[in-house]
Formats: C-alpha cells, structure tokens, sequence
C-alpha cells in the first residue's frame, strides 16, 4: 500500500539523513517508525507526505508513484505534537475546514463532523473555542481533524508527546481502537518504545537512517537482531 524504495535524503547536500531505505506497509497496517532522537524518522515521514522530497528513489501509494504529487492531491490525514487548531474557530469549525476545502454539501459536513466528534468522545463540545479545551482534549480534536475526510492513510508524528503518563496511555488506547473499528492505515512515529510496543503490527526500529530491524513488536522484543536494537528496546523500560 505504502513503499519507500531505495529511498535517500540528504538536506541541502549535507550527509544522508535516510540512507537507502526499502519499506513496504501494508493497507490496514498499524506501522510504527522507533528510534532515537536524529534518526530519520520524521524526515521519512514528511516525505510520505509530501512536504520533503527524497533525494534518490521513490515512494509509492496505493501502487502510484506519488514523488510529483502535491501533499493536499494525496489524501493523507495528519496528526503532529503541536496540533495547532486554529484559535479562532471553533472545533467544529476546525472540523469542517478540510471538507469545505473539498467543496462537499454543508449536511453532508456537520454529519461527518458530528461522526468523528463522537469517535473521539468529544461529542458535545464541537462549540467550544480550542483555548476552553485541555490539551488531550485538544490532541483529539486533532485526531479528529486528521480523520474527517476519510483518509486511507494518517501518519501520526510523536502525537502524544505533550501528554502527560495517564492521559498518553488513555489515548494509545483510544488511537489503536479508531484504527482497527476504520481499517485506516496508520504510520506513527514515536522514540518511546513502550508506545510503540503497546500499538503497532510491525516495528520498524531506525537508527542513523537506516532501519535495523523491521518486526513485530513480540519478535522484536524477544529476539532484536542485534545490540542496538536489544539497547533501544530496553531502555527506559
Ligand atoms: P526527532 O524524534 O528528534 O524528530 P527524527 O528521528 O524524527 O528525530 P529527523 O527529524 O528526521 O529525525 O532528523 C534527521 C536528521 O535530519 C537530523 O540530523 C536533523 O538535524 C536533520 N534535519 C531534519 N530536518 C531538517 C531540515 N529541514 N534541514 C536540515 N536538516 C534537517
């Protein structure tokens, strides 16, 4: 469904950043990029979804070559740390923006955008201005915003992070079980192991830019290829 293939980048001809990267998703699959601060991760990410371009190879969606597609062309839902709603809006406004954009019937909006409202437990605040939300309130407003036009794929960056242990667990739980009631396909980037541990199908544990080990969680934890791989995972257990 998503193929990187011998996929290189390099920012402004300094050293690779993503060193001949070769990775299949598959439609469906909940795929998480883990490493380490510097590894690549989000650059892999940001080319998937258009905003980088690789410096050698390609990238695939849904059998397409999508290099030349412009990121908005692509139908990709996303959800960053720093989710930045627009203050000025209400969330359900927020909601609607993506689909007025995409010029679809204002009844056809306001029953999406109740729908994902729902989805997220934020059914009865869709008239509330960002600022009168907590921030996980606000990160699911966020989640809801980048599955409102029914992407096939969301591609979630470090979505948690701003969160505190409590409510970061509550939405990993929340987040894996919008994911397998939509089907969507998700690739999630985080460096917390125990997140990805707990969420993804496979594994794909960067290091430097190059992709270590690419696993399920079970097959990563109880056999990593090799000490990195064994460090990483281990750590801050
Ligand atoms: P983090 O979890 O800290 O975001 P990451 O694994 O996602 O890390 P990237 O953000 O992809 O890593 O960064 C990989 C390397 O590319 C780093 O050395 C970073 O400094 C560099 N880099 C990232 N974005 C740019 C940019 N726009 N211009 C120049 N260098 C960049």
């Amino acid at each position: 469904f998503v193929r990187f293939e011998n996929v290189q980048k390099s920012y402004d001809g300094e050293a690779l950043v993503v060193k001949n990267l070769n990775l299949d998703i598959a439609q469906g699959e909940f795929l998480t990029m883990l490493g380490p601060s510097g590894s690549g991760k989000t650059t892999c990410l940001m080319m998937l979804a258009g905003f980088e371009t690789a410096t050698h190879g390609n990238i695939f969606l849904d059998g397409e070559k999508i290099d030349n597609t412009a990121p908005h062309k692509r139908g990709i839902g996303m959800v960053f740390q720093n989710y930045a709603l627009f203050p000025h809006m209400s969330v359900a406004e927020n909601l609607a923006f993506p689909l007025e954009v995409r010029k679809i019937n204002r009844s056809e909006i306001k029953s999406r955008v109740q729908r994902v409202l729902d989805m997220v437990e934020l059914g009865d605040l869709g008239d509330r201005m960002p600022a009168q939300l907590s921030g996980g309130q606000q990160q699911r407003v966020a989640v809801a915003r980048a599955l409102v036009f029914e992407p096939s794929l969301v591609l979630m960056d470090e979505p948690l992070g701003a969160l505190d242990k409590n409510l970061r667990e509550q939405m990993q739980y929340e987040i894996k079980h919008i994911h397998e009631q939509l089907g969507v396909t998700v690739v999630y980037v985080t460096h917390d192991q125990s997140e990805a541990l707990t969420m993804s199908n496979r594994i794909a544990v960067f290091e430097d830019g190059v992709v270590q080990q690419l696993a399920s969680p079970t097959e990563l934890y109880e056999h990593p290829k090799n000490a990195f791989v064994a460090a990483f995972i281990g750590e801050n257990n």
